[in-house]
């Protein structure tokens, strides 16, 4: 798989939630697994505006020029929850999606966001089988989808705001427990200051977390996107995570992980949906529905009778 074009054609077969499109999307995937696994996989998570696109940008431009070949993908749960999608809306990464080196991939298509995750998970896959040694996987900052991207990256980066002080708040303790490497991005202009004093008190608060990694204790740096500072050191920082925090053999132990975790989201979802289409079900879910809305059968029940008409 050489040209971009047919890498994008493959990552759409993939992504496809349609029954017909899934046999030939698992033979792709079957024959790309024995070229996969390679890639530098990193998560880039943090709340819309913080600077994720702008960064992937010049992080993605100053990889390719150092002889990387890098992939950029999304996991947009707005797409998955409102059809449309936020990350859509603007020119995103303008440099390197026309840098012939790189491969920028745009929003998924929808689905429910255990599929989107799914697709992207199989677009990792594709990439890495096309000779892309790293692959950038941006997440908006919105609960759930930082912990699924967690599941199928090596390298959690999180990016942060100056003014943490009425930040901290809200960042949730969950998402600094995933984040391998923490950057307070904008540290810029007149905001630099700020940027430390914010890096400052982000580094107190991840002394109360334990790291996901024995050991190993989430740096947290300032940089800019926009002036390209502090980005030679981010990636230090997301190798010096993939040599000291994972090595070798932590590195393979977590490629089975991905694994794995794939392959029950995947048994989870395709259940799910044969529930749901299942005409024995679906003859005697409104009357149960109603039922247990109305509160007159109670949900384990009105679960087991579901069940039991699927099971049949
Ligand atoms: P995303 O929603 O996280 O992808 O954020 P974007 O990359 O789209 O950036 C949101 C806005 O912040 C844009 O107007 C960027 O130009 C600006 N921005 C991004 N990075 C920096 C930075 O390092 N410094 C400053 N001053 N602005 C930035």
């Amino acid at each position: 798989m050489s040209d971009r074009a047919e890498l994008a054609r493959a990552i759409t077969l993939v992504e496809s939630s349609r029954p017909t499109d899934r046999q030939a999307a698992e033979a792709l995937l079957e024959r790309a697994l024995p070229d996969s696994g390679g890639a530098v996989r990193v998560g880039v998570t943090g709340v819309p505006g913080v600077g994720k696109s702008t960064l992937i940008d010049a992080l993605g431009m100053r990889l390719v020029e150092r002889g990387r070949r890098v992939a950029v993908l999304a996991v947009d749960p707005s797409s998955a929850l409102r059809g449309g999608s936020i990350l859509g809306d603007k020119t995103r990464m303008q440099r390197l999606a026309a840098d012939e080196r790189a491969f920028v991939r745009p929003t998924p298509s929808g689905g429910e966001l255990g599929g989107v995750a799914s697709g992207t998970r199989a677009a990792i896959l594709l990439c890495e089988a096309a000779g892309y040694d790293v692959v950038l996987v941006e997440t908006v900052g919105v609960g759930q989808s930082e912990a699924r991207v967690a599941e199928m990256v090596d390298h959690v980066v999180t990016l942060l705001l100056p003014g943490a002080g009425d930040e901290l708040q809200g960042i949730k303790r969950g998402l600094l427990e995933l984040t391998d490497v923490a950057a307070v991005n904008k540290a810029d202009g007149t905001e630099v200051e700020r940027a430390e004093v914010a890096a400052q008190d982000y580094r107190n608060a991840l002394q109360l977390f334990a790291s996901r990694y024995p050991g190993w204790r989430t740096p947290v740096l300032t940089c800019s996107a926009l002036d390209e500072s502090g980005l030679a050191e981010l990636w230090e920082a997301v190798l010096g995570h993939r040599e000291r925090a994972l090595g070798e053999q932590g590195l393979a132990e977590l490629r089975a992980q991905q694994r794995l975790g794939w392959l029950r989201a995947t048994i989870e979802s395709r259940l799910r949906e044969r529930f749901e289409h299942a005409p024995q079900v679906a003859a005697r879910r409104e009357s149960i529905e109603a039922r247990v809305a109305r509160g007159e059968l109670s949900v384990p029940a009105a679960a087991r009778e579901m069940l039991g008409a699927f099971e049949a």
